[in-house]
C-alpha cells in the first residue's frame, strides 16, 4: 500500500484492516506512518510500516521484498502515493516534467513489476488511485495529469497482460477528497474558502466532498474477491463529479 501514512492511504489502510487484511505501509512521512500503526495496533490489527522514498526502483524493489519477507506472500499492490505537483506547460520545464513523472507514475509500474512474480502466486489483485485531471484536465499541472493518464492506460494493459495470471487490475479515480495534499493545493489559492465553496457548488451528489472512507471502500471491493469478475475498471467514485450534466450544478 504505498502512500498509506495519510489522507485517501491511511482511510485504505484503516479500511483494509478492519476487513482483516494485514495492510503494509509504504511510505516516506514516518511521523504520520508510526501513528497510525499505532492506532491499528490499538484495534488489534496486524500491520507493518515501511519507509521508503517510491522515487527510486530500488525503493520499490525493497518495499516489496520487505513485504514478502515479512509476511510469506502478497495478495494485493494498491498504488496510491502521488502528489499534484504543479508541473505546468508554461510554468515548469522538461526536467521538472519528468521529475512529476517520476512522481507521479513511474513507481505504479516499478511497483507493479517487482510485485509481479508474488501476486502470479497468490493470484491476487492490483488497484490503481487515478485522478479525475487525467481525463478533465486542471490547469497547469502537466506532469501530475498526464502522469494518471498514464495509470489509466497501464490499468488496461495490465489488465489484458496479466490476464493469464487470473490477476485483475482496475483503477478508483477520485476528484475532490479532503486530505493533507487537497488542503496544501487548496491553500495555494487567495482565498482558499471561497474556491472550497465554489467547487463544492458543483458537485452534483449533495455538494460535498467525498470522503477518503468512500475511496476506500471502493478500493476494498476492487482488492477482494467480491470483484472476481472485474478487470480493467476505471470508477469514477466522485459524487458525479465527472460524468453528470453541467446543467445539475
Ligand atoms: P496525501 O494526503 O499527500 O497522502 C499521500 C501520502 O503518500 C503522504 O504521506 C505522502 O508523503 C506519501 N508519498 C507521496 N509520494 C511518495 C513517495 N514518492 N514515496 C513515499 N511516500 C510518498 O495525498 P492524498 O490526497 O491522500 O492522495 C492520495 C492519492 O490520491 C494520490 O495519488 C493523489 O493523486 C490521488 N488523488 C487525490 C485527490 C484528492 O482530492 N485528495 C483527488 C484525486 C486524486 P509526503 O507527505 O511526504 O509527500
Amino acid at each position: 500500500m504505498t502512500g498509506g501514512a495519510k489522507g485517501i492511504g491511511a482511510a485504505i489502510v484503516r479500511t483494509c484492516a478492519a476487513e482483516g487484511a494485514i495492510p503494509v505501509i509504504v511510505d516516506r512521512d514516518a511521523e504520520a506512518g508510526k501513528q497510525l500503526r499505532t492506532e491499528l495496533r490499538g484495534n488489534k490489527a496486524r500491520s507493518d510500516l515501511l519507509i521508503i522514498d517510491l522515487l527510486t526502483a530500488e525503493g520499490c524493489l525493497s518495499a516489496v521484498e520487505q513485504a514478502v519477507k515479512a509476511f510469506g506472500r502478497l495478495d494485493v499492490l494498491i498504488n496510491n502515493a502521488g502528489v499534484n505537483d504543479k508541473v505546468g506547460l508554461e510554468r515548469g520545464n522538461p526536467n521538472d516534467f519528468v521529475t512529476s513523472l517520476n512522481r507521479n507514475l513511474v513507481h505504479y509500474y516499478s511497483m507493479a513489476h517487482y510485485a509481479l512474480p508474488h501476486l502470479k502466486q497468490s493470484r491476487g489483485a492490483i488497484v490503481n488511485i487515478g485522478s479525475k485531471t487525467a481525463v478533465t484536465g486542471q490547469g497547469d499541472t502537466s506532469g501530475y495529469a498526464s502522469s494518471k493518464g498514464g495509470v489509466m492506460a497501464l490499468t488496461r494493459e495490465w489488465a489484458v497482460e496479466l490476464l493469464p495470471h487470473h490477476i485483475r487490475v482496475n483503477t478508483v479515480i477520485p476528484a475532490e477528497v479532503m486530505t493533507p495534499l487537497y488542503r496544501q493545493w487548496l491553500d495555494t489559492f487567495p482565498d482558499p474558502k471561497e474556491k472550497l465553496n465554489n467547487i463544492l457548488a458543483k458537485i452534483p451528489l449533495e455538494k460535498r466532498m467525498t470522503t477518503a472512507e468512500e475511496i476506500a471502500a471502493a478500493v476494498v471491493f476492487l482488492a477482494s474477491p467480491k470483484s472476481g469478475h472485474t478487470t480493467g475498471q476505471h470508477i469514477f467514485v466522485d459524487g458525479g463529479y465527472v460524468h453528470l450534466d453541467r446543467a445539475l450544478t
